[in-house]
């Protein structure tokens, strides 16, 4: 090894004074320290193709996977705060909130888009690859989310204390970017992404802007993910991802063998190279892969030139202008153009997905290829369906290191041996949810149905309450039903805010009689409940208008946990139609062109939405009463078919195509 410990040490700042005792020649908070070093060394190779990965948010599920350990000052300062509920019990929603003792996952992520690149890097260190994650410390986090009935949502600063969050540490290095407003100083953090056997680790690096003695405003650039008051903030958070990241990757002595831009907020990174470039201007575009996530054309990042202008110089300016501005209209600039027209590599994140990219961007229809998102195993598998894998390791094979094993799982369905085991595992993870929602009387028994993601106006968060009295007929016909509601609208998304009102107003239609279906919407929505929730409910409601889903990953992390679809013809589920993982329904997105958002279809899908729950609630009960169960029930041929499916929307299938596809080639 010729990268030390003390060489190490070096780099951080502050050492003594915080860090002594949570890093040591052994130990990286109760990690092995040999990880560290010997990817650090690596990484400073010229030998390695290093891929830096850029990416607005990162969702690491730290509170739960692969968490860390500090002393006691560090293991104060970022507990998870207890939550309010509004449920259809509103005299325990009252006197109760949800508590559980552990700490928050790093609030550096808004949703899917954070999750996808937690699961890239976590994927690329159990691969042992030379990768570094760039990103931004979100000082306030993207937000608190308070739910109360009256109010609805409202926005806090999501705060945390950065210099106690066990793993990550303060770095002596500071960069500074040139702007049109004057020098941006980013000062710069680590945190260490270790694999699942802790035998390799990749460095996630955090640029932030608050510098005490910088100007007010540059100072609250990575104040707020997201912060979109004004377009001033989305330009100088986009110009901080962009230039600084290339910025702080040669300040760290890594050469980037491929920058790999997880959708266009990422865009001036490649202007940064280009301008960078003594030479061959025309090769920059070959070190750039992109990924794009957004499947409307309103959903690209655009940009006035007038506003552009108040940050990037003339230079970076002309630059952009070339690169991306819009044919209709040259003072708008198009970050996805910037990508799709620079980038040698791009990728969509579904198949269908793809071929809509394809018929919007024709000119790049070459390049855009179609690599389906996946979930990282370990993260969001249940602890009991990780015991019952290991059971069955004999048959299944090293599913843990290779995740396409549990493809086998299939092989089992005339065993009923494990379809009993299977069916107590899948219980035992609802217990868990149970045992969270105990105050509100949650049971193990009860037909028990999820809704967490996002509140996005196609998401169509409210649609199960189309028609309250349909949905309470069925509960009357066929037996009772418990449905769990999470997720943030964005703080600025008026339409957003709107559906989580009328999912309250759903829950308080519902309180006042006395039925037998229980709602309940949990606050603040994050990787904590997300892992609990896919895995703990009996099925995992998604129903996005389509084509607007470009993958969605919630529904992966249910399956590989036995949980059961009940979504819409939308991203990756599209992939599994003829599996029989769950249930379709609702309309179909015609290839002839993208239909407008303005049109819900809520009516429609609605009526058919009620129509299959109905026939799914009373398979379930008669699979399962009051505890007994007919373990021969096609309800668990379905689980089994979940799990299976399940093995192929996994990080390790897709980071081996990014490898194969956007990296080495
Ligand atoms: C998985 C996950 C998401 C993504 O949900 P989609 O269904 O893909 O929209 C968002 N937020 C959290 C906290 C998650 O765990």
């Amino acid at each position: 090894m010729t990268f030390t410990f003390k060489e190490f040490v070096k780099t951080i700042s502050n050492y003594r004074r915080y860090y002594a005792q949570e890093i040591t020649t052994e130990s990286y908070f109760g990690f092995p320290i040999e990880p560290i070093l010997a990817v650090e060394e690596r990484l400073q190779s010229l030998e390695s193709s290093t891929v830096a990965y850029l990416s607005m948010e990162f969702a690491l599920a730290a509170g739960h996977y692969n968490s860390m350990h500090g002393s006691v000052l560090f293991e104060v300062a970022n507990r998870m705060e207890p939550r309010d509920v509004v449920s259809t019990q509103m005299q325990t929603d009252q006197i109760v909130q949800l508590t559980i003792d552990r700490r928050k996952d790093l609030p550096i992520y808004s949703g899917g888009l954070g999750v996808l690149a937690g699961d890239v890097i976590k994927t690329a260190a159990d691969l042992k690859l030379p990768f570094v994650g760039v990103g931004l410390l979100w000082r306030k986090g993207f937000f608190r989310q308070k739910i109360r009935f009256e109010h609805g949502q409202t926005v806090e600063d999501e705060l945390w204390d950065p210099r106690r969050y066990p793993g990550l540490i303060a770095l002596k290095d500071k960069i500074t970017i040139e702007s049109q407003y004057g020098p941006i100083n980013v000062r710069l953090w680590k945190y260490y992404v270790y694999s699942r056997d802790r035998q390799h680790a990749c460095p996630l690096i955090l640029l932030d802007t608050y510098i005490p003695q910088s100007d007010p405003d540059l100072k609250k650039i990575t104040d707020q993910l997201y912060r979109s008051d004004h377009p001033w903030w989305q330009i100088a958070q986009r110009a901080v991802l962009g230039c600084a990241s290339v910025e702080a990757l040669e300040s760290m002595g890594y050469p980037i063998h491929r920058y790999h831009l997880n959708e266009g907020h990422a865009a001036f990174a490649f202007i940064q190279k280009y301008m960078d470039a003594k030479r061959n201007k025309s090769l920059v575009g070959k070190k750039f892969a992109y990924t794009c996530h957004t499947s409307v054309k309103a959903g690209h990042d655009r940009f006035h030139l007038s506003d552009l202008k108040k940050i990037f110089t003339g230079r970076q300016l002309r630059l952009i202008k070339k690169f991306g501005a819009e044919q209709e209209d040259p003072n708008l600039i198009n970050l996805t153009q910037i990508c799709l027209s620079q980038c040698q590599r791009a990728n969509t994140v579904s198949r269908q997905h793809g071929n809509i990219s394809r018929q919007q961007f024709p000119e790049f229809k070459q390049r855009i290829q179609s690599i389906t998102n996946g979930v990282h195993v370990p993260t969001w598998l249940s602890q009991s369906m990780h015991d019952l894998f290991q059971m069955y390791q004999k048959d299944i094979g090293d599913w843990q290191k290779y995740p396409k094993y549990l493809d086998k799982i299939a092989k089992f369905k005339s065993n009923a041996a494990f379809r009993t085991d299977l069916f107590d595992a899948h219980q035992k993870s609802k217990r868990e949810l149970v045992r969270y929602l105990a105050p509100w009387g949650f049971d193990e028994n009860v037909f028990t149905m999820g809704w967490a993601r996002r509140f996005a106006d196609y998401k169509r968060p409210q649609l199960l309450f189309e028609d309250i009295e349909h949905l309470k007929q069925i509960a009357y016909n066929e037996g009772a039903l418990q449905l769990i509601y999470a997720g943030k609208a964005h703080p600025s998304d008026e339409q957003g805010a709107g559906r989580i009102e009328e999912v309250l107003q759903g829950i308080d239609q519902l309180s006042v009689e006395n039925t037998n279906i229980k709602v309940v919407f949990l606050e603040n929505y994050d990787t904590y409940l997300g892992r609990l929730l896919t895995s703990g409910v009996d099925v995992c409601l998604n129903n996005p208008l389509p084509p607007f889903e470009a993958s969605g990953t919630s529904g992966m992390k249910a399956a590989l946990n036995g949980v059961l679809q009940l979504s819409t013809h939308d991203g990756w589920v599209l992939e599994t139609t003829a599996k029989k993982i769950g249930w379709l329904f609702g309309a179909t997105h015609s290839t002839a062109g993208i239909e407008s958002e303005e049109e819900l279809k809520l009516k429609q899908d609605s009526q058919e939405l009620y129509e299959v729950l109905q026939k799914v609630i009373r398979l379930y009960y008669s699979m399962h009463r009051n505890g007994r169960v007919d373990y021969s029930s096609e309800w668990i041929d379905r689980m089994i078919n979940s799990i299976s499916v399940g093995s192929y929307f996994t990080t390790d299938r897709m980071v081996r195509e990014y490898l194969q596809l956007m990296w080495e080639t």
